[in-house]
């Protein structure tokens, strides 16, 4: 394969050469084929050219390299012949297998594996002080066991000054030896408690924010689903707002929120979040935690789904998976189903989600089906909060500020041992008072936030 041409004025884009790995007995989401289309799809969203693929099936992986010896000379010989300046692994390499596999390669060619891409383009992505904290914390903590290289490379990597990177950084130098190591680990370790307290400082910041927005007392209808569905899309279309669209992953990583009048009036926030993909990286979430958990205080989400892609149902299941994790799980949700425009027949929608309620059929691209959804929306609304009258003894003082953060309180009497109060509380909230309903006053009737 000859070199590619580049434009005269464009940078030379590095080239990476895929390698997957099939374990046998694994419990994969994506078949290694849908894997490595992904991991393609990842790897020009982060401006690599992806020169070609290798894959490998193990039974027991190889202590240092992961990969048998006689894969990993193959390896070589290709970088060899088309000149692929990284090696990019479709799984989360150990510390042991990254070192192990540097050995083995030139010093010119970087090791590079799922994480550490999506790491990167998270960084090229984020946007808010927030984001940008968050990214360079999941970046340090996922090199300080992995530090093999000499401090300069890894400062090129997180950019220093605000964790945006350029290239991917291929620089070959070693360490200088342990004791260099050492101190290099160390300024790891500060910076990343440096970045953690600062990052509780924006947190606290926000947090404010976000009370004074529940205060106010408009409902938020929060947009999920994988990443690349079209989420930002159907946010512009409902808001007529210009959020940033692309057909790239993770092109969203800040949440977004927009105002939205209802056909019935009605105000709503409608937020866009960041899109997920199978296995999130593990320092991804802890970092963007806060982030990911607003989520689980919307009051409605609307899980969008890409009808036209050929994993449909497994982003769908993966979606959930993390929802759950968050404490979203058990939020209501409207599923819509995007992209039909792009559909020869609606039935087979009808056919990959046979048994889902609440599902509507849009294209966030020509607006079909979005009045429905609209309509939707108001109904389930409607439905996501409770009135309810309870007594909640003075011990149970939690009861009582969640009451009061949450709730819209009507009526509330001061007793000897407890308080009664009447009110409206969002459905979600209902089993942590359910003990506390007032006999004879259990039936709730539907009201709205
Ligand atoms: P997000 O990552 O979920 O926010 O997805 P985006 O809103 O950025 O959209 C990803 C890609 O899908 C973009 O290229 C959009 O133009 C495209 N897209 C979004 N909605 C539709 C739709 O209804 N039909 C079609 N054909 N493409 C869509
Ligand atoms: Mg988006």
């Amino acid at each position: 394969m000859p070199p590619k041409m580049t434009e005269p004025t464009a940078p030379p884009k590095e080239r990476a050469l895929m390698v997957g790995i099939e374990f046998r007995n694994s419990s994969r989401l994506l078949n290694l084929e849908d894997s490595l289309n992904e991991l393609e799809q990842l790897a020009h969203t982060a401006g690599l050219d992806v020169i070609g693929s290798i894959t490998q099936s193990l039974n027991h992986p190889n202590p240092d390299t992961l990969i048998g010896s006689g894969k990993v000379e193959e390896i070589s010989a290709l970088i060899e012949e088309y000149q692929a300046d990284i090696v990019l692994f479709d799984e989360e390499l150990s510390p042991r297998h990254l070192r192990g596999l540097e050995e083995k390669f030139s010093d010119a060619v970087q090791v590079v594996d799922r994480t550490a891409l999506i790491l990167h383009i998270f960084a090229q992505h984020a946007n808010t002080r927030e984001g940008i904290l968050q990214v360079e914390l999941a970046q340090y903590e996922y090199r300080l066991p992995r530090l093999t290289r000499a401090w300069t490379h890894l400062a090129r990597q997180t950019g220093g000054g605000g964790g945006r990177t350029g290239s991917m950084g291929g620089v070959g130098l070693r360490g200088p030896g342990e004791t260099q190591l050492e101190v290099d680990r160390r300024e790891i370790r500060r910076r990343i408690s440096a970045l953690k307290s600062e990052l509780e400082k924006v947190r606290m910041h926000r947090k404010q924010y976000r009370v004074n927005r529940k205060r106010s007392r408009i409902p938020v209808v929060t947009l999920v689903g994988y990443t690349n569905v079209g989420k930002s899309t159907l946010l512009n279309r409902l808001a007529g707002s210009q959020v940033f669209v692309a057909d790239q992953l993770f092109a969203t990583l800040d949440p977004t929120t927009r105002k939205v009048k209802l056909p019935n009036g009605q105000t709503v926030l409608f937020s866009d979040t960041v899109g997920f993909i199978q296995n999130l990286p593990t320092q991804l979430v802890a970092a963007f935690r806060a982030t990911l958990e607003e989520i689980s205080e919307a009051d409605l989400l609307i899980h969008v789904v890409d009808i036209t892609h050929v994993n449909s149902l497994e982003q769908w299941r993966s979606v959930n998976d993390t929802l759950q994790q968050i404490g979203a799980g058990n939020l209501p949700v409207i599923t819509a189903l995007n992209k039909i425009d792009g559909l020869p027949s609606t039935e087979i929608a009808e056919h990959i989600f046979p048994n889902l309620t609440d599902v509507v059929l849009i294209s966030a691209l020509n607006g079909t089906g979005l009045s429905h959804l609209e309509a939707l929306v108001q109904s389930k609304l409607a439905g996501a909060s409770s009135q309810i009258k309870v007594y909640l003894p003075y011990e149970m003082g939690h009861l009582i500020s969640l009451f009061h953060d949450e709730g819209d309180i009507k009526t509330i009497i001061n007793g000897a041992e407890g308080v009664t109060i009447e009110g409206i509380i969002p459905v979600g909230l209902l089993p942590q008072f359910k003990p506390y309903i007032r006999a004879q006053d259990k039936k709730h009737k539907s009201g709205r936030l």
